[in-house]
């Protein structure tokens, strides 16, 4: 039997974890409700919830990605506020987007196509995660802010697998730390910057 690379079991793990799928929609909860009591930032005002309809393609079962919208006649401005689920317009959960992208660093190409397989992701998906996460996230304002609070700097050719191993992902809390952490490129806002 060929031993499975160290990533793909805590992928695997994850992905099948109900605990941390309920969690992290518990934690776009929390930041629906932080972003209603700001209040709209243009008008000052009130928000009300105003959710749209998102399914991430091959599970976890969410239905809505949560979203705000200024209550203000002749405002009306939709303010979808980040998230640790869903990672700007990409069809799939961010959890798998990170993940996946993670351990195929370092997989044997017949592995690849069992985790393709088992996800139902298409090779050209896959080497669409790969092109971001070498080349728009890293040149993204985010990460040039932000990769600073890694020492020593982290391997920008196998990115993101560098992020999961310093995060330790294999902690579902750990895991929980590196989506909130990715969540302020999550928002549509912020998406516009970051897509091909
Ligand atoms: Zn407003």
């Amino acid at each position: 039997m060929v031993s499975k690379h160290f990533g793909e079991s805590w992928c695997h793990e994850h992905l099948a974890d109900q605990g941390l799928i309920q969690l992290l929609e518990k934690v776009d909860t929390d930041l629906v409700q932080e972003a209603r009591l700001k209040g709209c930032l243009l008008c000052g005002g009130k928000l009300h919830r105003s959710d749209c309809e998102r399914k991430p393609r091959g599970g976890p079962q969410w239905d809505v990605r949560f979203s705000l919208c200024c209550s203000r006649e002749g405002c009306r401005r939709r303010h979808t506020p980040a998230s640790v689920r869903f990672m700007g317009r990409r069809v799939y959960a961010e959890l798998v987007v990170v993940l996946v992208s993670a351990v195929l660093h370092g997989l044997k190409p017949e592995r690849v196509h069992c985790l393709r397989e088992a996800l139902g992701i298409d090779r050209r998906t896959l080497e669409r995660w790969r092109q971001w996460w070498l080349g728009i996230f890293q040149e993204s304002s985010f990460w040039r802010e932000a990769r600073a609070r890694f020492m020593p700097p982290l391997c920008h050719k196998t990115m993101p697998l560098p992020l999961c191993v310093s995060f330790e992902v294999e902690r579902r809390d750990r895991l929980l730390d590196l989506l909130k952490f990715l969540a302020p490129i999550t928002t549509p806002t912020a998406w516009k910057g970051l897509v091909m």
